[in-house]
């Protein structure tokens, strides 16, 4: 793994005024997009798939491969999604990034469209961040006006327009097929894979959907070439990446750096765990693949490191917890969240994250009942692996990862409240 990085997608997030396109042009941007269009589409494609970029929602899914799968003999037209409906807790990597640098997305969009041959790309940005919504369409603007987007772009005969369009606030909106159904102007719920997007998405048509971060990394690729794309990261897991760092720590933010760094090296450079205060436990992925604690310090974060010990790299989104939090209020607080989440489509999420709910809040109150422990691990085999997306999954997950490291706390639930062991005010208290 490379040590030193300098920064690629947070290299001007220093200066207030990255977002304008003057300023991007005259750090170079738009560079990579002339010299893709000199290229062509297959080559792009080509140089995507041997960077291995892995795509940076979560999954981890080679994006360069997904773009191959799209149907060569297809007569419908094919479609670029960005998803930026960013909501997975502990998440907050890809507004950062479209606030401080929306045209690195936008240059990222028009070279993948061109390699996907799309005509027609759309942003997906949740309806909540008004001022990103902003950003991204003044972007867009600046980009019709300079000729980078509209009809024969920079001169060529490559046409594409884009749309930036706003969710209406829903988690489950970031799940892929049920920000489709939301982009045709329906109720946001998951469709059955497959078919995968790729061969039927938006419109039944062949549609490519990336993450921001995945997008914005192309043009870098475009640029600077395989070699050192590769030249970074670990053997499975190549190039920079974004880490969202939050909770006790003391400078949380985003932290670039090559993928496989480790959490005591991330720290390392957030300053630390808050003054006085020691790591109790940690998600590597935002908190539907489950937690770590101090004993995996050093987990190479990439996407095998946490895999290999029971969870997954994810969204990267590492949020930290110190003594003071009782387990059994956090894993409440996250299972909350899914259940206020879950889109109602499939019933063992939405029943069963309702039951979790009730059975969490009454361990948290210290008047859980003899079998409760047992019965949050049943609910929560009877959920994982029974919905159509994801999400129940992931409140499963956390569930079961809290329990397995912490359950002398479950237990204590049977007759001691969390707000007891725990006080509230030492969590919060800075
Ligand atoms: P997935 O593994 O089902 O799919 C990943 C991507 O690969 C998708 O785009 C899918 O269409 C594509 N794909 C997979 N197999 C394919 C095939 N055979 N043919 C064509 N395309 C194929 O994962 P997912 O359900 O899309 O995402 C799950 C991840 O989302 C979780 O790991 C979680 O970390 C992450 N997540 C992120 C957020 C966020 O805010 N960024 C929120 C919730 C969850």
């Amino acid at each position: 793994m490379t040590d030193t990085l300098t920064p690629v997608l947070s290299a001007n997030w220093g200066d207030e005024r990255a977002w304008k396109l003057s300023n991007y042009e005259r750090r170079g941007g738009y560079q990579a997009l002339r010299t893709a269009l000199g290229k062509a589409p297959a080559d792009i494609i080509g140089q995507v798939k041997n960077a291995n970029l892995r795509g940076r929602g979560g999954a981890g899914f080679p994006a360069g491969v997904k773009w191959s799968f799209l149907p060569k003999d297809n007569p419908n037209p094919v479609y670029l999604v960005v998803n930026c409906d960013e909501s997975e807790p502990g998440t907050c990597k890809d507004i950062p990034l479209v606030m401080a640098s929306p045209h690195t997305l936008l240059e990222g969009v028009i070279i993948s469209s061109y390699a996907v041959g799309c005509h027609h790309a759309f942003i997906y940005i949740r309806g909540e961040v008004l001022h990103v919504i902003r950003r991204m369409q003044q972007a867009v603007r600046e980009a019709y006006s300079a000729g980078y987007l509209g009809k024969g772009i920079l001169g060529t005969d490559f046409d594409l327009e884009v749309t930036v369009h706003a969710g209406a606030g829903a988690y489950i909106c970031g799940e892929e097929t049920a920000l489709l159904d939301s982009l045709e102007g329906r109720r946001g719920q998951p469709r059955l894979k497959p078919p995968f997007p790729a061969v039927a998405g938006l419109y039944a048509s062949p549609t490519v959907i990336n993450n921001v971060e995945t997008i914005a990394t192309v043009p870098s690729i475009i640029s600077n070439g395989v070699d050192w794309f590769t030249s970074m990261g670990t053997e499975n897991s190549r190039g920079m990446t974004l880490y969202s760092l939050s909770g006790h720590v003391a400078n949380p933010g985003q932290f670039e750096a090559p993928m496989g760094i480790t959490l005591r090296q991330l720290l390392d450079m957030a300053g630390g765990i808050r003054h006085g205060h020691q790591l109790k436990f940690w998600t590597p992925g935002g908190s539907s693949l489950g937690i770590l604690t101090d004993e995996h310090l050093d987990v190479p974060l990439d996407y095998d490191g946490p895999a290999k010990v029971g969870t997954g790299l994810g969204t990267k989104a590492l949020q930290c917890f110190d003594e003071t939090t009782s387990a059994v209020r956090a894993c409440l607080r996250y299972v909350e969240f899914y259940k206020h989440e879950s889109c109602g489509k499939c019933t063992p999420c939405r029943e069963g994250s309702w039951w979790l709910v009730q059975l969490l809040a009454r361990l948290e109150a210290g008047k859980g009942e003899p079998g409760d422990i047992d019965k949050l691990l049943d609910l929560s085999d009877n959920i994982a692996g029974r919905s159509f997306c994801a999400l129940a999954d992931g409140t499963a997950t956390i569930v079961k990862s809290m329990v397995n490291y912490f359950r002398p706390e479950f237990e204590a639930g049977l007759h001691t409240p969390a707000w007891e062991l725990f006080p509230y005010e030492k969590t919060t208290a800075w």
